[in-house]
């Protein structure tokens, strides 16, 4: 008999006794990213993720792939450009999963930023990407922009612009992609396994200790280097190695964005544009819906139950109504909200703006052996791995260079979409789940379907408006390493992303998990009100708003 999918973590669970090269504390796509490029050269890596892969802060961004527009008023031109290769690189790698987006920017009288400035940024940030796929930028007059954004609020507007970046449907898909990649170039990876200690000896790491937060065990994995890419928990990583001294390293700022439907005046395009407090604003059309925000705040809290204030809600509502004034949005019109904390380098700077948004890898004083990543947007991961894996390869007296520029990641093997859908449009799925799939799986999409079809049971649809099925479900645990139900739900068939965050299918989907997973009453029970109470994180809270 094959072993089940919770027979085979707690198998390798007990393997990790034999040791790795490196572990890699955090699955988001920046550990994700390292692991890969790691593995690739030939180094034996393990990643360790206290929660899901993608789970913290790479689940809560902007979704945009981009070089940074606003980086080049701090003059960033290395940040710019790094990031616009990476978009490039990105675009071809992963062309399911990310897809250009045009920005509109109006101009208003009343701006900090001239228009004057704003354009001379363009022409900079046209030529930093010369090597793009992307539309050309080009400005509009006042008339031209009001003929093609009706809803823009005419009051001081003088022109605008208009120019391409990209953006990821589904960062966490992005993550697992990354994860899988990894996977199939030789790491390991476990999630729901929190790093609880690093045990240095004469100044150099020898092992890391992990609580498995699903099995309930304490475990010891020797490791000749440790990565911390635990986003902005890095600090609380290194927080047990009491005779480093560290210093604290991580300085993040909360960002918020709301999800609306469409609404009257909404833009065809993004529109960037700038806050009464002079910050950039957002809001960008995102699977059939808009995301509206975001903040840039101080956050010294719990880092994971970052959520949303009613002062951000109102701040966020105020601007959108103000640019788009028919939007009339009140609390009412959002579905959810939902929260990250940037990890950036601490710094005792009144201005959370001016902090850069570069990555910074620290080798730790009197740690032989330690690194860690502080910073790093999801546009780059793919440098980040590189970088650490140069620096890796040096440790380890290894030559092997980085091919991961040259790859697509897992899905990105055929990028014709229509090809994708044609092969697996004969399969007698419904066409919502076929469109779905084309975006969600890209290539894997025909192994999905395979899997999918194989039975009546894995065939039946449990939701017609997403076009959910049941194979689905069981291939994010058999193939796609999930074990909770919010792992299934919110970064695997992505439902969890809906309207309703899932909701109208939590019941069916706790009972295939409890199924394959192999859960008991009480388990899957447990599983249930977990997600129950990570949704409040997102539901707005209408009575304090
Ligand atoms: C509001 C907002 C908007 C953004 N917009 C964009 C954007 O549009 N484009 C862009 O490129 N970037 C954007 N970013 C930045 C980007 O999202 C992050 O920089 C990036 O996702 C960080 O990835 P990471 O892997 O370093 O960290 P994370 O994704 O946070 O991963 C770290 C992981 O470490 C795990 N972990 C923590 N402690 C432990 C432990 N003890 N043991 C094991 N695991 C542990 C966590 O569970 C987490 O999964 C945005 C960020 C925010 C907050």
């Amino acid at each position: 008999m094959s072993q089940s999918p919770t027979q085979g973590r707690a198998e390798r669970i007990e393997q990790t006794r034999s040791g790795f090269d490196v572990v890699i504390v955090g699955g988001g796509v920046n550990g994700a990213g390292i692991a890969w490029e790691a593995a690739l050269r030939g180094l034996r890596v393990l990643v360790l993720e206290k929660g899901d892969i993608g789970s913290g802060t790479s689940s809560w961004s902007s979704k945009m792939i981009h070089g940074g527009l606003k980086y080049l008023e701090k003059y960033d031109v290395p940040l710019v450009r790094e990031s616009l290769r990476e978009r490039e690189w990105l675009l071809q790698a992963a062309p399911h999963l990310v897809k250009e987006l045009r920005f509109i920017i109006p101009f208003y009288k009343e701006n900090a930023h001239s228009p004057a400035v704003l354009g001379l940024g363009m022409v900079a940030y046209e030529a930093l990407s010369f090597d793009k796929s992307l539309q050309r930028f080009s400005m509009f007059t006042r008339d031209r922009l009001l003929q093609r954004e009706p809803g823009l609020n005419p009051e001081g507007l003088t022109g605008g612009a208009i120019y391409s970046d990209a953006q990821v449907n589904y960062a966490e898909r992005l993550s697992w992609e990354i994860t899988e990649a990894a996977i199939r170039a030789g790491a390991q990876v476990l999630t729901h396994c929190r790093v609880t200690k690093l045990n240095v000896k004469n100044g150099k790491v020898v092992s890391v200790d992990f609580h498995d937060e699903i099995g309930g065990g304490d475990h010891t994995v020797p490791a000749s280097a440790v990565v911390n890419a635990a986003g902005p928990w890095i600090d609380d990583v290194w927080s047990n190695a009491e005779e480093l001294k560290l210093p604290r390293m991580n300085g993040g700022t909360k960002g918020t964005h709301l999800v609306v439907d469409p609404f009257p005046g909404a833009p065809a395009d993004a529109f960037y544009y700038e806050s009464e407090d002079a910050r950039p604003m957002m809001v960008i059309p995102w699977m059939g819906r808009y995301l509206l925000g975001s903040t840039d705040i101080r956050f010294e809290d719990d880092l994971d139950m970052a959520s949303a204030t009613p002062d951000e809600y109102e701040y966020i509502l105020h601007e959108t109504n103000k640019v788009l004034p028919g939007a009339n949005l009140t609390i009412d019109d959002v579905h959810y909200s939902y929260t990250g904390v940037r990890p950036l380098p601490y710094v005792d700077a009144n201005n959370v703006a001016d902090i850069t948004r570069r990555h910074d890898i620290r080798q730790l004083p009197g740690s032989d052996g330690l690194y860690t990543l502080v910073g790093g947007k999801l546009t780059t991961f793919r440098q980040v791995g590189e970088d650490f894996a140069d620096l890796l390869m040096k440790r380890f007296g290894l030559k092997r260079k980085s091919v991961t520029h040259k790859l697509p990641l897992p899905g990105g093997g055929q990028p014709d979409a229509a090809k994708i859908r044609a092969g697996i449009a004969g399969s007698g799925l419904p066409t919502v789940t076929i469109d779905r799939f084309v975006g969600q799986y890209g290539s894997i999409a025909a192994d999905v379907v395979a899997f999918v079809t194989s039975s009546d049971e894995r065939r039946e649809v449990i939701d017609d408006e997403f076009g959910l099925t049941v194979g689905e479900v069981e291939w994010a645990i058999t193939h796609e390493e999930a074990y909770r139900l919010a792992d299934v739900l919110a970064r695997r068939t992505m439902i969890g992303l809906e309207n309703d965050l899932g909701q109208r299918v939590i019941e069916p989907v706790a009972a295939i998990c409890a199924r394959v997973l192999e859960w008991s009453d009480d388990r899957r029970d447990a599983e249930i009100a977990a997600y129950h109470h990570y949704l409040t994180r997102f539901i707005p809270q209408k009575e304090k708003a």
